[in-house]
């Protein structure tokens, strides 16, 4: 798949407030730091389309990319984040349930574990209620490069432990090297020709 255009579109908080559901759409989920921007930017190639949770004035919303006018990507806000107030999990909660459930156009759950760090709390209680609604969800392990080759087959098999998944999809990746970027890249391309 080869990126020829990547902008912004619109940012919101429920389905009044996002693009209409005409492009096949790739949500993109994970807590705070995992280094969702910055591997959301190896993708498209663009140093700084999606922006980082620790910038000052990050609201939470979700953040909705045209790429190619082919395909929608959506940052979902970091949980970590969304931990600020219970007020804001609760919103947070619902508003992903409310576009995981009623968006037609959704094609593909990424869900970003950081391979060195492991599956958090909070992420294996995400993946848990994903797959209990039913939704197959891919894991991009993210920072790989930081890891040593033995480091990383032990920490493959941890998470897919912690996730009590032994069949889960997982792609190890690097913003840094750009590892894993091909393979992203590959599924959308697979995933247009269906
Ligand atoms: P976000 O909060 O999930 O959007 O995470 P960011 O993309 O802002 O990244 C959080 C931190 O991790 C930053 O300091 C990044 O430089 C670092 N980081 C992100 N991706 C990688 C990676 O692939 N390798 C390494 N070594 N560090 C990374």
């Amino acid at each position: 798949y080869i990126i020829r255009s990547a902008e912004f579109v619109k940012s919101g908080t429920d389905e009044s407030h996002y693009p209409e559901a005409l492009k096949s759409e790739y949500l993109f989920l994970g807590r705070s730091n995992v280094g969702k921007s910055s591997l959301i930017n190896a993708i498209v190639n663009r140093k700084n389309l999606a922006r980082t949770s620790s910038e000052p004035g990050k609201t939470i919303t979700m953040n909705f990319f045209n790429i190619n006018n082919e395909i929608y990507l959506v940052d979902a806000p970091g949980y970590g984040y969304a931990r600020r107030s219970k007020t804001s999990i609760a919103q947070f909660q619902q508003m992903l349930l409310n576009y995981i459930q009623n968006r037609d156009s959704l094609k593909r759950i990424f869900m970003l574990i950081d391979m060195k760090v492991g599956a958090t709390k909070d992420d294996i209680e995400v993946y848990g209620s994903m797959k209990r609604a039913g939704y197959e969800v891919t894991i991009l392990l993210t920072k790989q490069d930081k890891l040593n080759q033995s480091e990383r087959s032990k920490n493959v098999n941890m998470i897919k432990s912690q996730l009590n998944d032994a069949e889960v999809l997982m792609i190890p990746t690097s913003s840094e090297s750009k590892r894993g970027i091909e393979k992203i890249h590959a599924i959308f391309e697979e995933d247009l020709h269906e």
